[in-house]
C-alpha cells in the first residue's frame, strides 16, 4: 500500500482509466468529476473515494492530477471557486495532463509558486488505448525535484515519461507532436484516396507501405477503420482543432512557419461542418471521399 494521497480531477476518456491505474497501484485516490455519475461509476470499479468539488478532492492530497478539456476548463478547476488551489496544502504538486497552451501552464506555475505549491504540465500522447493499457507517452514541464517526486506515479500509466524543461515545455512538446500528426494523417488519407482512384486494393497498398519508410502509428492503427468508414472512436476532431488552434497561436508568437498545419486545421473545420466533431482524426480520408463524390456529381 502506498501511503501517498492523491486526487484526480476529470474522469473523461483519458482520466478515468489513468486514475484507475493509480488506485490499482495502491495509492489513496479521491476523484472528482463535474458530471457526478462518472465519479460514481469510478468508485464502484476501483478502490477510492469521490468528492463533491475539486477543492474537497484536493484538500488531503500530496499530488493532484487534472485531465480536463482546454485552458478555461483548467483555470476553472484550479483557480475558480471551490477549486484546487483554494484548499491545497503547502508543498503539494499539481500535475496537469490536459492539452493546453504553454501560457496557461506558466500562469498556473506562478499561482502555485505564490502559495508554496508546485505545478507540472504533463500532456500525454497515446490516446484512449494508451490510457487504458497504461502505455502513454508523457512530456513534462517541471522543476527537477517535483518531477522526481511524481515520476513513480506517472509510471503507473506511462511507457515513457520525459522531462522536457521548465513549466510550459511539456505543452510546447505536445504541440510539436500534434503538428507532426496533422501532416501524417493528411498524407495517409491522400495516399489511400489515390490508391482508390488508381483502382488498387487499398488495404494491400497500406500493408505493403507499412513495412517500409512511409509507416507510421496512424497508418498501422487506423487504416482498417478508415477503409470501413468507421470513425466513432479515437481522438475527436473537436479536440484536434483545439490543439491545432493552440499550435497556430504559439507559432504566431515564436514565428514558426506551419503551412501544412494551417491547411489541415481548415480541413478539420470542414469535417466539423459535416457533423464529424466527435469523429476520430483519421476522418480526413472521409473528407476526401466526400469531396471526390461531390466533384463526380458535378461533372
Ligand atoms: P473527455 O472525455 O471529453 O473528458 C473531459 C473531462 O474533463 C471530463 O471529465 C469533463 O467533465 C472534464 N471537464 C471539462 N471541462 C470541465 C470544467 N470546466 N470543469 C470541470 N470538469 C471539466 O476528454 P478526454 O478525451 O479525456 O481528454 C482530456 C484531455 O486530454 C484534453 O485536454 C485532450 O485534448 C487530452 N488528450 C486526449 C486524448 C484522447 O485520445 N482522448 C489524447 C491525448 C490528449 P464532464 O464529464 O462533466 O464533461
Amino acid at each position: 500500500m502506498n501511503n501517498q494521497s492523491v486526487a484526480f480531477i476529470g474522469l473523461g476518456v483519458m482520466g478515468y482509466p489513468m486514475a484507475g491505474h493509480l488506485a490499482k497501484a495502491g495509492y489513496k485516490v479521491t476523484v472528482y468529476n463535474r458530471t457526478q455519475s462518472k465519479a460514481e461509476n469510478w468508485v464502484k470499479e476501483y478502490p477510492g473515494q469521490m468528492a463533491a468539488t475539486p477543492a474537497q478532492a484536493a484538500a488531503e492530497a500530496d499530488i493532484v492530477f487534472t485531465c480536463v478539456g482546454n485552458d478555461e476548463d483548467l483555470r476553472s478547476v484550479a483557480l475558480g471557486d471551490e477549486a484546487i488551489l483554494s484548499s491545497l496544502s503547502k508543498h503539494s504538486i499539481i500535475v496537469d495532463h490536459s492539452t493546453t497552451s504553454a501560457t496557461v501552464a506558466r500562469e498556473l506555475h506562478q499561482a502555485c509558486q505564490a502559495q508554496n505549491n508546485h505545478f507540472i504540465d504533463a500532456p500525454v500522447s497515446g490516446g484512449q488505448q494508451g490510457a487504458e493499457k497504461g502505455a502513454l507517452t508523457i512530456m513534462c514541464g517541471a522543476d527537477e525535484s517535483s518531477y522526481e517526486a511524481v515520476l513513480p506515479l506517472l509510471k503507473c500509466y506511462a511507457k515513457a515519461v520525459t522531462l522536457m524543461g521548465p513549466q510550459g515545455a511539456g505543452q510546447l512538446t505536445k504541440m510539436c507532436n500534434q503538428i507532426a500528426v496533422a501532416g501524417v494523417i493528411q498524407g495517409l488519407a491522400e495516399s489511400m484516396s489515390f490508391a482508390e482512384q488508381a483502382g488498387l486494393d487499398v488495404a494491400k497498398v497500406v500493408e505493403v507501405m507499412s513495412a517500409g519508410a512511409a509507416s507510421s502509428w496512424q497508418m498501422v492503427n487506423r487504416y482498417q477503420t478508415m477503409i470501413k468508414d468507421d470513425y466513432n472512436h479515437g481522438f475527436a476532431v473537436d479536440w484536434m482543432r483545439k490543439d491545432l488552434g493552440i499550435c497556430l497561436a504559439e507559432a504566431k508568437q515564436n514565428q514558426a512557419l506551419l503551412p501544412v498545419t494551417e491547411l489541415v486545421d481548415q480541413f478539420y473545420a470542414d469535417i466539423q461542418a459535416m457533423g464529424g466533431g466527435r469523429w476520430d482524426t483519421s476522418s480526413l480520408f472521409k473528407r476526401l471521399q466526400a469531396q471526390k463524390n461531390k466533384s463526380n456529381k458535378n461533372r
